[in-house]
């Protein structure tokens, strides 16, 4: 409440703070407020000169629009004899500015009249502010939870300060459980030292954003305890001495193991599961390099099914199908497991057995041709038997190109076709 002897200190005060003010007197006989004083920023609020503003009421001053929040502040201020606070938003000719309006009552012992001040401070520039603000927290909200990636800040000392709905489901833990907690409950053990020390090297570069190059040894651990691949970039904030660290995060491991089955699949062929022509290349390749680097030799299969057409004429194709998925079952049986078996093609195998003499081969090659010919398919009722034809040869450690040798052992089978089939041919 102001008492009408602090006028001048008032006026003087409320001109140094640069706001708008005026004082009001209750008409009894209108029942209105009246202006019976202003400053010239009131006559910058009113939007035009006191000379008109003078003597008149409120709702005359001001436009319709904010006629009853100021009656009512204006009534309230009068019947409580109290200070009121209230924001007012005006419009200038499409502009809006808004201020924030208190109106106080003032106590005039030597007459009757009632009086309020009313001052007011713009606050356009704040409100404007203010909305610009909420509306980039609304922006960066609906980034956060709807991003398909974790996204994960840590503060200074590595605990964590935001984890947004994809790192929950994730990670496995709710907001409340990880907000606060170090990082390290989301890493591997084996991580652990070494992601500190990262952090501390991160903090103190120049650099402010960076990718982790190293793939496949970045791992999350969830709250399970299960282990998973992720790829992670990581942003470095300094706000004042303050640094944090918001962390991108993508769960790979579906990714991983999609690539894996791509990368296994490529390897076989589809029939027979057995490894592919190309895989078995790449295999034998590395088998030359390692056999002349080690002087140690290896031996070089090359089966034929005898007579197959005749399988496919006589009970069909799908049938022929079944005879070879059972042949190489039976062969894949026959062999060690540091021995290679792959489709060459048609009803053509390659079997790779390294480490063992030309002897022993060659009772593996008649383990697999006795196997063959004991084989018993039954297929649509019908009992489907082959034999198998098997060129064989010994390659020591000076071993020569690939291609010779695979042109080599094929020959050395046409000599085993040419002599009556189902038999073992080391030589042509
Ligand atoms: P040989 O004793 O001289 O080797 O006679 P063969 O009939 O086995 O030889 P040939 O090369 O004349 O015929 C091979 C047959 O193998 C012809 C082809 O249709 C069949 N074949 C190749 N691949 C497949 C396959 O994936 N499925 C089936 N059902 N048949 C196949
Ligand atoms: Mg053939
Ligand atoms: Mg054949």
């Amino acid at each position: 409440m102001f008492f009408l002897s602090d006028h001048d200190t008032l006026i003087s005060s409320i001109e140094a703070i640069g706001a708008s003010f005026a004082v009001f007197e209750f008409d009894p006989q209108s029942v209105a407020f009246e202006l019976v004083s202003c400053n010239s920023r009131y006559e910058d609020l009113m939007g035009y000169s006191s000379a008109k503003a003078l003597g008149q009421p409120l709702t005359t001053i001001f436009p319709r629009y904010i006629h009853n929040p100021l009656k009512e502040a204006f009534i309230h201020c009068k019947n409580e004899r109290i200070a009121l606070e209230t924001e007012i938003v005006l419009d200038y000719k499409g502009q809006e500015r808004c201020w924030r309006s208190i109106v106080s009552p003032i106590v005039n012992s030597a007459d009757e009249k009632f009086r309020i001040i009313q001052t007011c401070v713009e606050i356009t520039e704040k409100k404007v502010l203010e909305k610009q603000l909420n509306l980039s927290m609304k922006r960066f909200e609906a980034v956060v939870n709807n991003a398909y990636d974790g996204i994960i800040t840590i503060d200074e000392q590595q605990n964590v300060k935001l984890f947004n709905e994809a790192a929950q489901s994730m990670f496995g833990y709710s907001e409340q459980e990880i907000m606060g907690q170090p990082l390290t409950k989301l890493l591997p053990e084996k991580y652990q030292a070494k992601h500190h020390g990262y952090v501390e090297g991160f903090k103190r570069s120049q650099v402010d954003s960076r990718p982790m190059q190293t793939r496949a040894a970045v791992q999350g651990l969830r709250k399970d305890g299960s282990e998973f691949a992720i790829e992670v970039t990581i942003s470095k904030i300094r706000i004042a001495d303050n640094v944090e660290f918001t962390a991108v995060i993508r769960d790979i491991s579906e990714k991983n193991q999609l690539l894996e089955e791509l990368i296994l699949s490529s390897r076989r062929d589809p029939l027979t599961e057995l490894y592919n022509r190309r895989y078995f290349t790449e295999l034998l390749h590395s088998e030359i390099t390692r056999s002349r680097r080690f002087k140690r030799g290896f031996s070089l299969l090359m089966l034929d099914i005898d007579h197959f057409k005749s399988i496919n004429d006589r009970y069909g194709h799908a049938c022929g199908d079944a005879a070879l998925i059972a042949f190489s079952k039976a062969v894949t049986n026959s062999i060690r497991e540091v021995d290679t078996i792959c489709r060459w093609g048609g009803e053509e195998f390659l079997v790779l057995l390294p480490e063992i003499p030309k002897v022993t081969a060659m009772v593996v090659a008649e383990k697999i041709r006795k196997n063959i010919e004991n084989l018993e398919t039954i297929y649509e009722g019908d009992l489907i038997k082959v034999t198998v034809s098997i060129g064989l040869e010994y390659f020591s450690g000076d071993a020569i190109e690939m291609s010779s040798m695979i042109n080599k052992v094929d020959q050395i089978l046409y000599r085993a076709k040419d002599t009556g089939r189902n038999k073992i041919s080391t030589e042509i």
